[in-house]
């Protein structure tokens, strides 16, 4: 299993102009896919806007917490169920195991409920779950990671999912 990835810290300046992004600040955060891996670059509102850029995997707007409120936290529940579902159908190795971790994380908030398991034709461990009142199945690879690896993968979905 490829366990060597390379992401990008999340940084706390905009991409594109430099400005330090401030408590109370307005930043749009997005990811890039990498093919292995996603990097996450932040912008200032404006340069948003303005700066040509390259298509985002995912994106999602936010407002830095006043200094006080700084800790690291994750993201917003709905930002974490759209980049969960944006993975459904990317098969690179680092990719199903944030898409896995991902799925821990929703269940144990209780958004996302498993149903079921079943091997597919590859003998994949593949999870039918579906999200809290959407009752839509939902296939997810169950990668047969021990704890250690489950960390490791948390820690890096922390990098590039976590407030700036
Ligand atoms: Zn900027």
């Amino acid at each position: 299993m490829a366990r060597e990835y390379n992401i990008a810290r999340a940084s706390s300046v905009c991409r594109a102009c430099g400005k330090e992004l401030t408590a109370g600040a307005e930043y749009v955060a997005a990811l890039f896919d990498e093919g292995v891996s996603f990097r996450r670059d932040d912008f200032c509102q404006a340069c948003w806007e303005q700066t040509p850029h390259e298509a985002a995997f995912s994106t999602w707007q936010g407002k830095v917490p006043p200094v006080e409120q700084v800790k690291k936290t994750f993201v917003d529940d709905e930002v974490l169920i759209d980049f969960f579902q944006r993975l459904a159908d990317q098969a690179e190795q680092a990719k199903v195991n944030f898409r896995f971790v991902l799925a821990l994380m929703l269940m144990r908030k209780k958004l996302l409920i498993y149903d079921a398991s079943h091997a597919d034709e590859a003998g994949l461990d593949i999870w039918t779950m579906h999200l809290r009142g959407d009752l839509t199945p939902l296939a997810v690879v169950h990668p047969e990671l021990d704890e250690q690896q489950i960390a490791e993968v948390t820690s890096q979905l922390g990098s590039i999912l976590e407030r700036p």
